[in-house]
């Protein structure tokens, strides 16, 4: 059976990935885009550390908690080994949260040392093997005292998070079980937090921070001295009752405001870590009559040029933005048109020739009007869908 690992070792030399470190070789590190093989043209990303940085700075003042930074799902798009390379150092950030083994994994492999909480679930093989070996915190729900009683009697030591269902149905204990769970950890397993996902419903967060409050207060009773969190993203903005010991969002650091109400209060200035560009592959004018795209989906009406750019939606750029995204060439915004296909997005730039194949295209970065916001809203879809589905494949610059 071929693993994941030994796919992507065997594909390494394809997609320019893995370290070649052999004397007289250019070592490539992965997603970087000095690969001999890739084309000037092709769409890269850019994650620009500064930002980055600032909006942890940004989250910090807002919140005054030390930050779980959750950067699962490759970071959001930024690469997740760039992303904990650049947040490790903050001394705001206490703890970097994943959802996946894989990513937890990679962080270890890349040198990350910082706590690693992994949100996703696991076997107890693999909480033996993998998770405890490498110190990744799991998000423990269930009963594992298999696995704790044999750590004991080795010596070894875990550290671990519960997670409480307080009414999000989807992973955790039951509110009602959670004192025999968290009762029941002991000898050589610590408690670093108690957490549960709050529902983004208003009324009903109020009474699910209760059940965790009630929980909190029997942990005060027994003397278990460990720390609850809750606030994701939604919560900096609409819910300070949330932030408790420590605050978890994701959106936020990366600069994103995660609902176009909450770009508007102003409380805290975020700044886009993210930029999606290619350069342009063709500039030519239609005719009136003249089509561009499947189905002749833009006909021109008079004499229009239009530009090609080298990006499609295989890429994480969405088929919708084509109902109204517009992409920067220069310093002017030009509208998408026809439709996205696959590797292509064409975009009408005028009655004049006002780009050049070459000319860098952005299809967003931190600039108004740029802004993922922006094309998230253009294309009627939710920011989460355009930062978490840009292809892994494309080559991340640090900026
Ligand atoms: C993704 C996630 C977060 C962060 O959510 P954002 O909306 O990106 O801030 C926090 N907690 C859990 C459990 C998550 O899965």
């Amino acid at each position: 059976m071929i693993s994941r690992r030994t796919f992507l070792a065997g594909a390494a030399p394809l997609l320019g990935v893995g370290a070649g470190s052999e004397p007289g070789q250019t070592p490539v590190r992965p997603g970087s885009d000095t690969s001999p093989t890739r084309s000037q043209f092709d769409p890269w990303i850019e994650v620009n550390a500064q930002n980055l940085r600032h909006n942890v700075a940004e989250v910090a003042r807002l919140t005054k908690r030390s930050i779980i930074a959750v950067i699962k799902n490759n970071g959001y798009g930024l690469g997740v080994v760039n992303v904990a390379r650049i947040l490790e150092p903050l001394r705001e950030v206490e703890t970097m949260a994943v959802v996946k083994l894989d990513e937890a994994v990679r962080l270890r492999d890349a040198g990350i040392r910082k706590p690693i909480l992994m949100m996703g679930p696991f076997t107890d093989d693999e909480l033996e093997k993998e998770i405890g070996p490498r110190n990744i915190m799991p998000m423990v729900y269930r009963d594992h005292s298999a696995v704790f009683q044999r750590a004991a009697s080795a010596d070894r030591r875990f550290t671990v998070h519960v997670k409480i269902d307080t009414g999000m149905g989807r992973v955790g204990v039951p509110h009602e079980d959670a004192v025999d769970l968290i009762g029941s950890l002991r000898g050589p397993v610590r408690l670093a937090g108690v957490m549960t996902t709050l529902t983004e419903e208003p009324d009903f967060e109020t009474q699910q921070l209760r059940r965790l409050d009630d929980i909190r207060h029997w942990c005060g009773r027994q003397n278990i001295d460990t720390r609850f969190h809750a606030a994701s993203s939604y919560a900096l903005f609409q819910n300070h009752d949330a932030f408790l010991d420590l605050v978890r969002p994701g959106m936020a650091l990366f600069g994103i405001y995660s609902e176009p109400a909450f770009r508007r209060t102003r409380m805290m200035d975020l700044r886009p870590a993210v930029a999606l560009r290619c350069r342009v592959a063709l500039v030519k004018q239609l005719e009136p009559g003249e089509s561009a795209g499947y189905n002749r989906a833009f006909i021109a009406r008079e004499p229009t040029w239009i530009a090609t750019l080298p990006v499609g939606h295989a890429d994480g750029w969405p088929r919708a933005a084509a109902k109204g995204a517009r992409v920067r060439i220069g310093a002017a915004l030009y509208p998408v048109i026809a439709s996205v296909s696959a590797s292509h997005t064409i975009v009408a730039i005028g009655s004049q020739p006002s780009a050049a194949a070459g000319d860098v295209a952005t299809l967003f970065d931190w600039t108004d009007g740029s802004r993922p916001e922006d094309v998230a809203e253009a294309c009627g879809a939710s920011v989460y869908d355009l930062a978490m589905h840009l292809s892994p494949l494309l080559p991340r610059r640090v900026v």
